[in-house]
């Protein structure tokens, strides 16, 4: 028998089984396809901490810096870069509105700087006039979340974890000793459970805990360009959209968030909407002009989940003594190193550095989910 099981090998699944067996427990990581293959492994990989909730910046900044020591706590490199941040403005409703958010990160600790036109014409040469005022947060940068699968996959393994992949969790049930998951490979048991299932939370803790906390699938499209001459130095954003631009060392530019594809966990179906597509596209080429003679090489999907509130669940199911869950995090690529973290430290006794996000307050009674529009 396990100390503890871990469902689900995303970053949240990952970073907490890997400090759990770091903390000296005998754990089992149990994944449905390869370690960080959903959303965690799809992602644009911007670690912007200029853009996250207020409530979360400490999270996020210590998120960010944990992707920078990877060698030092997992022994591999993330592919981290810090580039600096800059979130523009195009029109004094839109100034306004920004000026609000990045004071109330400001407040939180986030190191964000009001800039006017010129100076963030300084910071990014290849920004368009149009702007009126922009937010720089000279510690985003990125890294690379298509590389982490086999990072942690190694990282895992030197620390004692045992990996079930390509391990589908059927149901997990309470037995005297602890929990027992069922899969098609058999039955696997520990004292503890840690459910990290991504976007299909809501499924699994209704299914395994009768608890019903609704999950908003969020259909994110990535593109990347052919390689290109520098065009940007910096992760770039716009004060009144998700979408983050970057380029690469390599020359390409990724261009993530924004308008969203279609589908959900429900009734799966996922797809590229062509038109929220290009509406993306021509806001990358509204901010960096020069944008507009580059070819898209690639674009794809990834589904990500958030609750009703849009804040994390990390913490006890409630009810059930020794189970855990952790995810639904906005920006959880950046965040998501810290919250496994956290999760890990209160699993393993001590006091977590940051409190966690109980999902107590997010339960809804089944007849009346109020699904939120994605
Ligand atoms: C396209 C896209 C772009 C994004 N861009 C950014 C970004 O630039 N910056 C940023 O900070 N965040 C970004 N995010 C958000 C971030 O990627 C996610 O918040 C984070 O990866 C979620 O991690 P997770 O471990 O909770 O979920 P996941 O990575 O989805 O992992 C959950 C895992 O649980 C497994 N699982 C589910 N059910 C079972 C079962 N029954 N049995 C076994 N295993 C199961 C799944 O297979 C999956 O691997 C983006 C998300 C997407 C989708």
């Amino acid at each position: 028998m396990h100390d503890i099981m871990v469902i689900g090998g995303g970053v949240m699944g990952c970073t907490t089984a890997l400090r759990l067996a770091q903390g000296g427990l005998k754990v089992l990581l149990i994944e449905r396809e390869g370690l960080c293959m959903q959303a965690s492994g799809v992602n644009a990989g911007t670690l912007s901490v200029g853009i996250k909730r207020a409530s979360l910046i400490q999270y996020a900044i210590r998120g960010s810096n944990l992707w920078r020591t990877t060698p030092e706590w997992a022994g591999f490199d993330a592919g981290f870069h810090q580039i600096g941040g800059l979130t523009l403005a195009f029109n004094d409703e839109e100034a306004e509105m920004l000026t609000e958010r990045m004071d109330a990160r400001k407040a939180n600790g986030a190191p964000i700087e009001m800039v006017g036109l010129n100076r963030a014409k300084e910071i990014e040469p290849g920004i368009s006039n149009k702007a009126v005022l922009a937010a720089y947060c000279p510690i985003d940068g990125y890294a690379n979340s298509n590389e982490i699968g086999s990072g942690f996959r190694g990282a895992l393994k030197r620390a004692g974890v045992e990996i079930k992949e390509f391990t589908r969790v059927d149901g997990v049930e309470r037995e005297d000793q602890g929990y027992a998951a069922r899969t098609p490979a058999g039955i696997f048991r520990g004292k503890r459970v840690v459910i990290a299932g991504g976007v299909w939370l809501e499924e699994l803790l209704k299914r395994d805990f009768g608890i019903n906390i609704p999950i908003t699938c969020r259909t994110n499209m990535v593109s990347v360009t052919e390689r290109l001459p520098p065009v940007m130095r910096n992760v770039l954003g716009i004060a009144t959209s998700l979408l983050t631009l970057k380029q690469s060392t390599n020359g390409t530019v990724l261009i993530g968030g924004g308008w969203q594809g279609k589908g959900d966990t429900k009734r799966g179906g996922y797809e590229i909407v062509p038109e929220n597509l290009l509406s993306n596209l021509r806001l990358a080429c509204y901010v960096i002009p020069e944008l507009r003679k580059a070819r898209i090489a690639r674009t794809w999907l990834g589904i990500e989940g958030n609750t009703q509130d849009v804040m994390p669940i990390v913490g006890d199911i409630p009810g059930s003594p020794g189970a855990f869950v952790i995810g639904a995090v906005r920006g959880g690529f950046t965040i998501g190193p810290c919250m496994g973290m956290l999760l890990a430290q209160y699993i393993l006794g001590k006091e977590p550095e940051l409190p966690l996000f109980d999902p107590t307050r997010v339960i809804v009674p089944d007849d009346t989910i109020e699904r939120v529009a994605s």
